[in-house]
Order: C-alpha cells, then sequence, then structure tokens
C-alpha cells in the first residue's frame, strides 16, 4: 500500500466504495488523514465499517468540515449530469480529485524523481500497459502496475527512485488528477468513446491531452488525426508511435517488423510473425509504444525483443486457448463492439464465428467488408435477430442461443478444416446472458478445454 500522508490531520470525504475506493480510504487512513466515506450500495458501507473506515451519508454532512473530495472515476463528475456529491462538494468550495491525483502528490511530496509511465488512449491501454511491465520486469526492473488496468494505484508499493510504477489511466481518472506529471506520458489513439460521460469529442480528447502535457518524456501514437495534431504541440522529448511516421523520433510497425529511428538510423528491435499474444496491426501500434517507452528506460533491444517473445498477453483479447488438429480457438470476449471485432476478423482468414449479446448502436453492419472471411456464424444472446439480419443471405449463419451450443457446433463444423480459427468476437455487450465479459470469456474457455482431443496453448 501506498500510505497517503499528504492530507494527514485532515478530514476528507470520499464517495464510492468499489475496490479503488475502499483501497483509497485505507491508504488516506495509514497516512494519518480522517476519512468520512459513502456509498448507495450497503454492502459496500458495511465492508468499509468492518475495515475501519468512519461511514456517513454524505447528503447529509456539513462539507465545510472536508479539505478535499475523493470520488471514484466510475460516477459522473460533469455528464450526463452531475452526481449529487460533486454538486454539494462544488457548492461548498471543496476539490474534487481521485485516487491517481493523490498518488501524485505523494510522489512529489517523498520521491519527485521516481519513474512514473502513465499510459491512456481510447483503445490498447491495458496491452501496452501489461507489455512494457513485462519488458521492464524482463530486464530486471522492480515494477509496480496498476490503475485502470485493475489492481487500485494506492495499493501498490509506495513510489521511490529505485522503482518503476505503469499506470494505466482512463480519462475519468485524468479528469480527476490535476497534477499529472508523470516521467514518461504515454498517449496511444483518440477515437469517439464515452461520450455521454464527457459531452464531445474535443472535451474528450483534451482530457485525454492532459496525461501528456506536463510529462518529462512523452510516447504518442500518430496513427489518428486527434493524436497527430496533440503530437505537433509537444516540446518534451518525444517518440512518435504507430505504422505511419517512420521520421527520425519514431517506433513503427512495418511488415511485422517493429522498427526505431530514433535518431535518423532506423534500428529492427523484433519481429512479431509468430508471436501469438501481439496478432494484428492494432498490436503492433502496441509493441511499438511499448518498445519506446522501453528505449526511455534505456532497456537494451535484446531484452527488449526477448521479452516480446514471452509476453503471455492479456485475457480475452484474442486469447489463444488452444488447437484441435489445425483448428485454433480464440477467446476475444473483450470486444463488446464491431470496432474491436473488425480487429479480430482482420487477424485471421478462415473463420468459424461466436458473436452476439447485448447489440451496440450500427449493430455488426460495419463488419460487412470482412463477412468474405467468415465459413459460418453462431449466434447467441438478444441480438441474434437482428445479427441474422445483417449477415442476410451473404453468411451461413445459425442461432444457437446459448454458448455451449455455439461452441459445440462451431467445433464440430470445423473439425478436419486447415488454418481455421473458432472465434468468439461478440461485437456485443454480454450484460444479457452474464455479468460482464470476463465472465464470458472464462465460460468460453472452460468450454472449449473441455472439448476431447483440444491441446491447450501455453498458459491457457
Ligand atoms: P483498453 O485497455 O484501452 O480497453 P485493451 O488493450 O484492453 O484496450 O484492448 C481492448 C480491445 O481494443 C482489443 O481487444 C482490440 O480489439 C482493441 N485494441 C487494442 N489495441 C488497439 C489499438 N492500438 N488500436 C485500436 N484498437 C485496439
Amino acid at each position: 500500500m501506498t500510505p497517503i500522508t499528504t492530507l494527514s490531520g485532515r478530514t476528507v470525504a470520499l464517495f464510492g466504495l468499489g475496490g479503488s475506493g475502499l483501497v483509497t480510504a485505507l491508504a488516506l487512513k495509514a497516512g494519518g488523514a480522517h476519512v468520512v466515506a459513502w456509498d448507495d450500495n450497503p454492502a459496500r458501507t458495511a465492508q468499509a465499517e468492518a475495515d475501519g473506515i468512519a461511514v456517513e451519508d454524505l447528503r447529509k454532512s456539513d462539507w465545510s468540515r472536508f479539505s478535499s473530495f475523493i470520488l471514484s472515476p466510475g460516477v459522473p463528475l460533469t455528464h450526463p449530469t452531475p452526481h449529487w456529491s460533486v454538486d454539494l462538494a462544488q457548492a461548498a468550495g471543496v476539490e474534487i480529485i481521485g485516487d491517481i491525483e493523490l498518488f501524485c502528490r505523494e510522489r512529489a511530496s517523498i520521491a519527485p524523481n521516481a519513474p512514473f509511465i502513465a499510459i491512456t488512449g481510447t483503445n490498447g491501454k491495458s496491452t501496452t500497459t501489461a507489455l512494457v511491465s513485462h519488458i521492464l520486469r524482463e530486464a530486471g526492473r522492480d515494477v509496480q502496475m496498476g490503475g485502470n488496468i485493475g489492481t487500485a494505484i494506492l495499493s501498490l508499493l509506495p513510489p521511490s527512485d529505485d522503482r518503476v510504477h505503469v499506470i494505466e489511466c482512463s480519462s475519468f481518472q485524468i479528469d480527476l488528477a490535476p497534477s499529472l506529471a508523470p516521467s514518461i506520458g504515454v498517449m496511444l489513439n483518440v477515437s469517439a468513446d464515452h461520450l455521454d460521460r464527457h459531452g464531445t469529442l474535443d472535451a474528450y480528447a483534451a482530457i485525454k491531452e492532459r496525461l501528456i502535457r506536463h510529462a518529462d518524456k512523452v510516447v504518442i501514437g500518430v496513427d489518428d488525426a486527434i493524436s497527430r495534431a496533440m503530437a505537433a504541440h509537444v516540446r518534451v522529448p518525444t517518440l512518435r508511435v504507430g505504422l505511419t511516421d517512420k521520421n527520425p523520433g519514431s517506433v513503427f510497425g512495418q511488415s511485422h517488423q517493429i522498427i526505431a529511428n530514433t535518431d535518423g538510423d532506423a534500428v529492427a528491435i523484433a519481429d512479431l510473425a509468430g508471436i501469438s499474444s501481439l496478432r494484428g496491426d492494432h498490436n503492433a501500434q502496441n509493441a511499438a509504444a511499448a518498445v519506446a517507452i522501453a528505449l526511455f528506460c534505456q532497456v537494451d533491444t535484446a531484452t527488449i525483443d526477448r521479452a516480446l517473445h514471452t509476453f503471455p498477453g492479456l485475457p480475452h483479447r484474442m486469447e489463444e486457448i488452444g488447437r484441435r488438429g489445425d483448428v485454433l480457438f480464440i477467446n476475444d470476449s473483450k470486444a463488446t463492439n464491431a470496432d474491436s471485432t473488425e480487429k479480430a476478423l482482420k487477424s485471421f482468414d478462415d473463420i468459424f464465428w461466436i458473436l452476439g449479446g447485448k447489440s451496440k448502436e450500427g449493430g455488426i453492419a460495419p463488419l460487412r467488408p470482412h463477412f468474405g472471411k467468415v465459413r459460418k456464424a453462431y449466434l447467441i444472446g438478444a441480438a441474434s435477430d437482428e445479427y441474422a439480419a445483417t449477415l442476410g443471405d451473404s453468411v451461413l449463419h445459425q442461432h444457437c442461443s446459448t454458448l455451449d451450443r455455439a461452441v459445440q457446433q462451431a467445433a464440430q463444423d470445423a473439425a478436419g478444416s486447415t488454418h481455421a480459427v473458432v472465434l468468439l468476437s461478440p461485437a456485443s455487450a454480454s450484460y444479457d446472458q452474464y455479468p460482464n465479459f470476463e465472465v464470458r470469456g472464462n465460460h468460453f474457455r472452460e468450454l472449449v478445454k473441455a472439448l476431447p482431443g483440444l491441446e491447450p496453448a501455453m498458459g491457457a
């Protein structure tokens, strides 16, 4: 844990006692603050009380006693409408911040030169965070990885000069971290997302840009117009990453190779062909970003190459579960919209595609250009009729209703094929049949591993 000493002796209000909220309350308490916490979920307030945190309905509180208000990033700060606790804090003139801000202030106070890598972007944050953490660990560094990737930042060990924090930041977390000033700021890409919570694309992009504005060094993706425009304004040492910019000061992907052109001499760092955890052009962007960060951290190129080859990948993102004969089984349950599924369809050729769930706006119509690669589609969940209509006569498809039936049928149909893949890439939210995409992906993994004759992939 990182005890927060910068609010020692103060009284601090906190709303949102989910995983990171409770950890934050405990870290503040450990550092000497008096914390008053609340959540609308009684199970969470009960847990906080059991852990020794004072619980109080903040609707009834005297806000003049609070020096700061800590808000969970899942709670609306501005859009669609500010949460009632935000209104109360603003009326009382109490600052509204999040756990990453507390970390930044603690770092500034106890170890201002501690290496701190902060990573954001619309897509690829978790993959890049996990990949660069893996590379730095392979290089023998003491790595603390957390933030939006799932481990609350304040549950990590405190910052120090010989320890590197690699932190994934969502736009909501950046919005609550006004003094974010990492030693390396990483902005991967920007596309329309979460606009319900940020109002406009411009507002969303401006929040993302704050992560790099006060960074000592910057790694920035330049494959989309918004990020490219941001890159033009950066004045600190920068490496531009992606597939398009090959000028000095870039690290780029080119036909499976990751090439660094830091100073005018292009050097091939690694060949991604055959690295199953880094399939697809989108992962070349993530790998280029991770390589750029590692170069800024003075990791030698042989270690970077070796680490890329041993990266296990993240579950539910084109995760290889195993093979039956020449048929590969892939879990891409994290693909909850057409944009993500497109990455998977682009990465394979002969596809037995399991899809469906709760449909997102636009459905699967944007995937039409890739329908030619689909041998057969297996529909599950609420959106089956809608997707069947889009597939129409162009793709052979079957209503399977549940994942169990879809896996059985797809495995049977694919048996004996060469170079084929049975792909769960739902292009839909999971909420109609599962609590979240992780449970859906875990179910798929269990069903596949139970198939007779399956050879599990390494680590699956
Ligand atoms: P995030 O943490 O930003 O949600 P992940 O690394 O978990 O990103 O990847 C989630 C999905 O986003 C992947 O399954 C893939 O479909 C897509 N994706 C990953 N990296 C990129 C990228 N660099 N550009 C575009 N899409 C990406």
